[in-house]
């Protein structure tokens, strides 16, 4: 699966491209709103700790499905209404898409550890899906060497070639937005 940089740079995309108004950057970009989206793009892979506290690996279960996409982006508003945001279902829709990048992202990136992909329909469904064609390295973490590897840092150069250029095409579009 990709590694948080291309979950961030997603993260990234997702903010620049639901930004429509001509704030003055940087000092009235929403940046709270920033990195929560940010966040929102990385979060799925926190079913990491849960390995910690239940003794299994849950990584690509139901944090990485639709189901789990709508009850985040469900919490995202309520959280939103309760710290009075101005804009509570707008900042829900953004997370809600942040979180659902992170879930296409994994589907499109190589696995090697069964069962293979994500669960993508749960809880309706508790089957792996994976895209037929990989766009992502997997990364290796056996031992330190590895995780420091050739290998790993060539999967991050692939991945912000693949979406480095989105977000330099909407940072792009932001900055002609803001500049009238
Ligand atoms: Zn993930």
């Amino acid at each position: 699966m990709p590694t948080p940089v291309a979950h961030a740079l997603a993260g990234i995309a997702v903010y620049l491209a639901s930004r429509q108004d001509h704030a003055r950057w940087p000092r009235q970009e929403d940046w709270v709103l920033f990195g929560s989206t940010v966040f929102a793009a990385c979060a799925a892979d926190l079913d990491f700790g849960i390995r910690f506290l239940a003794g299994h690996n849950y990584h690509h279960y139901f944090t990485h499905s639709l189901g789990f996409a709508t009850i985040f982006c469900l919490a995202a508003y309520f959280f939103a209404r309760w710290a009075k945001r101005p804009l509570p279902k707008r900042d829900a829709w953004m997370l809600g898409v942040a979180y659902l990048t992170h879930i296409v992202l994994d589907m499109f990136s190589k696995d090697t550890v069964a069962p293979f992909g994500v669960e993508l329909l749960w809880p309706v469904s508790d089957a792996f899906t994976i895209s037929p064609v990989l766009f992502f390295d997997d990364i290796w973490r056996g031992t330190l060497t590895e995780l420091f590897g050739l290998h790993n840092w060539l999967a991050v150069a692939r991945e912000v070639a693949i979406v480095g250029p989105v977000v330099g095409l909407l940072w792009w579009r932001r900055r002609k937005q803001v500049a009238h």
